[in-house]
């Protein structure tokens, strides 16, 4: 199954900026990259709450991040309005087609807490062309296919991943409000399997932070969240040197494994176990708690 995710080599990634440590002496408020965005990072607004920007850092070309138009908290439970723009990019997408060309889809992924491979406090929803993310594969990708979307089939081995995952499928046209019911009943899920605040009744945990880290994907079809206990693991090349650390984001819900150097993409490449080992040190385990509907 290891072979169903792709390892994807990003040195861009070496260069994102690192969350600020958590704790420690009082520092000067750190640059938040998305308070005032350079206009030529800027497309356009989407709605009145949100714009989109193209990321300076970008995994594949066309990387582009839905910021909320002023400050809210990434920790804070997403509301309504962030799904629906989120959604409606999605949709848009999909929907512009140009004569003689294909039908793509976006990949949108959210994430939340410290296990999860955020690093920015101002919240943000990211979208990946699914095109570029199959650009470079063999025979032009058709081995693979985004995992979010196979997760909704429960038996086949395509949607078998050792970590939990909760999803639902998503109706076309799908309004605002339902999207934040799915998300809410999705998010309440995961804090169950996490074993997690569940106990102190909907309104608490509904409100406010995040009680769980946790990834978020969405996709035209569906919606998925994993709730997430580390950040990734240590790379061991085949003399059993340390090369790296593999940390994953939400783009381990497209079936993605990104990694930094080439080191850690060669140990990883010739050692696939090693990729699902890691793989099984994110999250909750899987088990009959992860069903789908
Ligand atoms: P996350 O790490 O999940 O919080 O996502 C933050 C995203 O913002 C990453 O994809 C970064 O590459 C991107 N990013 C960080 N700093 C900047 C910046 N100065 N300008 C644009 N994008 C940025």
């Amino acid at each position: 199954m290891a072979d169903q995710f792709q390892l994807r080599f990003s040195p861009s990634l070496a260069n994102k900026p690192k969350p600020p440590p958590s704790s420690g002496p009082e520092k000067k408020k750190p640059f938040n990259p998305f308070e005032n965005p350079p206009p030529q990072l800027t497309i356009f607004p989407i709605g009145p709450s949100h714009t989109l920007v193209l990321n300076k850092f970008a995994i594949v070309p066309e990387h582009a991040i839905l910021i909320t138009s002023t400050f809210k908290p990434q920790l804070h439970l997403l509301e309504a309005d962030d799904l629906a723009a989120t959604y409606a990019c999605i949709r848009a997408y999909h929907d512009c087609l140009t004569e003689g060309s294909e039908r793509e889809e976006l990949f949108a992924f959210f994430n939340c807490g410290e296990h999860s491979g955020a690093s920015q406090p101002h919240r943000h929803m990211q979208l990946l062309p699914v095109a570029r993310m199959r650009d470079g594969l063999a025979e032009g990708g058709k081995a693979w296919s985004v995992l979010a979307n196979r997760l909704v089939d429960p038996v086949a081995d395509s949607s078998k991943v050792p970590f939990a995952t909760f999803v639902e499928k998503l109706n076309e046209g799908v309004q605002a409000e339902e999207l934040h019911a799915v998300y809410r009943r999705l998010y309440r899920r995961a804090c169950t399997a996490a074993n997690v605040g569940v106990g102190n009744g909907d309104e608490a945990l509904l409100q406010g932070e995040a009680k769980i880290s946790y990834n978020l994907a969405m996709t035209k079809d569906v919606m998925v969240i994993c709730p997430r206990t580390a950040e990734g693991g240590a790379v061991i090349d085949r003399e059993g040197q340390e090369v790296g650390m593999l940390s994953l984001n939400g783009t381990v819900l497209a079936g993605t494994a990104l990694v930094k150097s080439e080191k850690e993409w060669d140990a990883l490449r010739t050692d696939p176990e090693q990729l699902w080992e890691i793989l099984g040190k994110i999250g909750v385990p899987s088990g009959p708690l992860s069903t789908k509907i």
